[in-house]
Order: structure tokens, then sequence, then C-alpha cells
């Protein structure tokens, strides 16, 4: 299996050297040259096995030769072994036709867990065969962040960098970062705000000696391998409401686009998704562009659900690559306007987006309200991102078409916003209850690039 660059410029790679790179060199972002197709018996096959059989049977095709099977199998059945369910991704029956997937029984009380576990075993997997070492870097505004963390802490191979903005990320979510103990993780306070985060790590893969010399390799949302991950449990969560027999319709709050694009690719190896809704929080850019065409970045207004407050959508080009018939020039030009302030998709591309997704948008307010009326009604308590899909996913549900709506972290990791809402602190699992007390280990940095390399060639020995 090859993967070629939204942008057509980079040489196609292989599974584990697109996955080790990230980004494409052209800044374009990769994806497979043909997406392999299942057929309505390999679907109605997935019925019964566990998670992870089925996690193996969907991504093999897409590992291709690079990783011997029984080795991937291996690999799989260990990265979802420590969730807290042992159905790793339940649903569960919310009304009539709705239901929450929850995708928070990960070590980190998010869905990040589930590409993540997976991508650290396969760099670990990796560097040990090839001895080649690596810097992992990455800015989070929360969740991101402590997922990488818990999936690379003591790897041999690798150092990993995260850069969080200072005192702007829930005590639990800095505490997950913090209080990791191996000497290969390195939790950096900047001062500064989320997009100065993402700014510098920007910086560090531009400065391609720096980038080399240390190693440096990526680890955020556009890595297609943790798309992959997130491609299985659409699979599972559909061919136990009936797949291939009925259809299913899926909500996702999304930012960045990655979770909706996985299910996307689900769609296109066969799996028949009715409605596959994309719900955005006040920060909305997603749902004004497939409404009207115009793709325009305003400036982030923070919101409770700071995991989707997001303007720059980086796997949004993954879906712009196909509305405009896999041409890379045209994703490049509107890559280039990106940059002068936005650009207007055209109307072609416009009408094959609007085929594969639709879109809705929840502000705060209606966020505190969803979080209440449901824990009023059914007693279960949402994250506040959960929230937001979850009132898109009443508002596009069809008649005869079940709607999944994806629960994208644990309550407890919002505790200020679901307590608003419902007066009820939502407590940490077992496994975290000591978080409070564990002793937090941080650097706090400038918004400055010199002094974040320096500290990375100290602290690697560079
Ligand atoms: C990352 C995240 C999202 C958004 O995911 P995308 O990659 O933008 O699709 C939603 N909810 C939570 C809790 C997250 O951590």
């Amino acid at each position: 299996m090859k993967y070629c660059s939204t942008r057509g410029k980079a040489p196609a790679l292989g599974f584990e050297e697109a996955m080790l790179v990230g980004l494409a060199r052209d800044g374009g972002l990769y994806l497979p040259e043909a997406v392999p197709r299942f057929s309505a018996e390999e679907i109605a096959d997935l019925h019964g096995l566990s998670y992870e059989e089925a996690a193996f049977r969907i991504m093999l095709p897409f590992v291709g030769d690079d990783i011997g099977s029984r080795d991937f199998f291996e690999i799989v059945t260990s990265a979802y072994a420590g969730f807290g369910h042992k159905a790793r991704a339940p649903l569960k029956q919310l009304d009539s036709g709705i239901f929450l997937m929850e995708l928070f029984h990960g070590p980190t009380l998010a869905f990040k867990d589930f590409a993540m576990q997976l991508i650290g075993r396969l760099f670990e997997y990796s560097l040990g065969r090839s001895g080649r070492r690596i810097c992992i870097a990455g800015a989070t505004s929360g969740d991101t962040g402590s997922a990488a963390i818990e999936a690379f802490r003591g790897l041999e191979n690798v150092d990993v960098f995260i850069l969080f903005p200072n005192g702007r990320i829930s005590e639990v979510q800095r505490r997950q970062m913090t209080t990791a103990i191996e000497g290969n993780v390195h939790a950096l306070a900047l001062d500064g705000t989320f997009d100065d985060c993402q700014a510098r790590l920007k910086d560090m893969f531009n400065d391609l000696s720096f980038r080399d010399s240390v190693g440096l390799a990526g680890v955020n949302s556009i890595n297609w391998a943790r798309l992959l991950a997130q491609v299985v449990y659409y699979f599972t969560s559909a061919a136990s409401l009936g797949a291939p027999h009925r259809k299913v319709s899926f909500t996702v709050p999304t930012g960045n686009f990655g979770d909706v694009f996985a299910g996307f690719i689900a769609r296109r190896m066969g799996l028949d998704i009715d409605r596959l809704v994309v719900a955005a929080n006040q920060n909305d850019i997603l749902h004004r562009c497939i409404r009207t065409g115009e793709y325009r970045p305003e400036d982030v207004k923070p919101s409770m659900s700071p995991s989707m407050d997001i303007q720059v959508s980086s796997n949004f080009e993954r879906a712009l690559y196909y509305a405009y018939g896999r041409d890379g020039n045209c994703v490049a030009q509107l890559m280039d306007e990106l940059r002068l302030g936005g650009f207007t998709v055209s109307q072609g591309a416009l009408h094959a987006l609007r085929e594969e997704f639709d879109s809705g948008r929840c502000g705060e307010d209606e966020t505190i309200r969803v979080i209440r009326e449901t824990h009023e009604k059914t007693g279960e308590l949402l994250c506040p991102h959960t929230a937001v899909g979850v009132k898109v996913a009443f508002e596009n549900q069809r008649e005869d078409v079940p709607m999944i709506s994806l629960a994208t972290a644990h309550p407890a990791k919002f505790p200020g916003a679901v307590q608003d809402a419902t007066n009820v602190c939502p407590p940490l699992p077992a496994h975290m209850r000591d978080l409070g007390e564990r002793e937090e280990r941080v650097t706090v940095v400038g918004n400055n690039l010199d002094q974040i390399k320096s500290l990375i060639m100290e602290r690697t020995g560079n």
C-alpha cells in the first residue's frame, strides 16, 4: 500500500514511512493511493469479534507488507489492553434512535487514546528494527498532549516534548502531562496561547537542519496512522447496530476534522453510512464552510470545549482533496490562498462536500443546556465536546436510521462545565483518583523559538 500527498508533489511512501514523517515534504497530508473495499460479507463477519480482532482486520490492508501480520496483531492487542471497558468503544442508548459511542475508556479519558496507544507501539516497533532515535514534539490544547505522553513515556528510542499554553488548560489536563515520572517525557508550559504553541512547533519543523539533527517527528492528528486507528470504531459500532443490513448515521464533534474524516474513509471502504454530520462549537468555520463554501478563519473564541477551539482545521485538506477529484494542484492553491486569509470552495467541490457531510453548531449556552437536560432525562453526564455532538445529532436525526453520536471525552476531564450545568462533580475513574496528589514536573518556557530549540538540544544530548 502506497500513500500520496494531498498536494501531489512529495514522493509516495509506504505505511511505515508515512507514519514516521507525519507531514509530507510538500506540506501536504498523506492518503492511501487507493482505499481498500470491504464486501458486505466481510462486514457481516465482524459480528461477534472482539474489538481487537475487528481492528486488526480493518487496518491490516492499509499496513500492507510493512509490518508482519502476526506482529501487527500483537501490537493492536496490547494497544487496547489498558482500556477500562471490555468493548473498548461501547454504545449506550440515549433516546429513541440515538446512541452515544463512548470513546473515553482509554488511559487519558479521551478518544485520542485509540490512536495514540496504537501509534506509540508502532513507533516503538519500527524504531526498534532500525535503531533510529527520534524526538516527538507536539503542541496541545489539552487532550493530545496527555495521550501522547501516556503512549510514549518510557520508550527507549523516543523523547517526547509537549508544548501547552501555560495557565490555559484544565487542571486535570495539566496534571496528566506533568506527573509522568519517566525521564524521556518533557512537559513545557509556554507563556502564550495555544496558537503560539502551534506556531513555535511549526517553526521547529520548518527549520530543516534542526529537524534533522534531533530527528523531529510529529504525532498530531494529521498523521495518517492516527486517522486509520479511528476508522475502526465506525465499523464496530455500525456492525453492532446491524450493518451491513442496516444503515447508520454518525454525528462527530470536531475541530481539526480528523475524527469525522475517519468516518469518511469507513464509508469509502464500503460501510453503509447514511449521514456523516460535523458538529462544531462556537468556532464554527467548518459548519460555515459546508453551508456557504467560504473558508475564512476568524479569531478563536475560547469555549468550554477547548479541544475544538480551532480555526485552521488541518484535516479538512484531506476532504478538499477528494472534493476536488484528487487534484493536488488545486489543493496546493487553496492552501496558498488560506495563508492570505481564506478561500472559496468551487461549486463542484462544494456539491461533492455536501454529498458526504452535513453540519451543525452548538453555542456555549446551548452546550450547558444540553448537559443539564441530558442529565435530568437520562442520568448521563456529558463532557462539553460530547454535548455539542448530542445537540447536533438530535437536529439531524432521521426516521428509521439510528444516529450514533461520538462521546469524545470523559466528563471528569472537564468538571467545571459539568458541575455548572448539573451541580454534580463527575468523579475520576479509580486509576486516576490520586492525580491531584502526584508530584508535578514542568519547565516554563517563553514564547521564543531559540529558547525552546536549545532546551530540546540540551535534553536530547545534541
Ligand atoms: C481532539 C478532540 C476533539 C476533536 O477532534 P478532531 O481531531 O478535531 O476531530 C473533540 N473532543 C475531544 C474531547 C477531543 O480531545
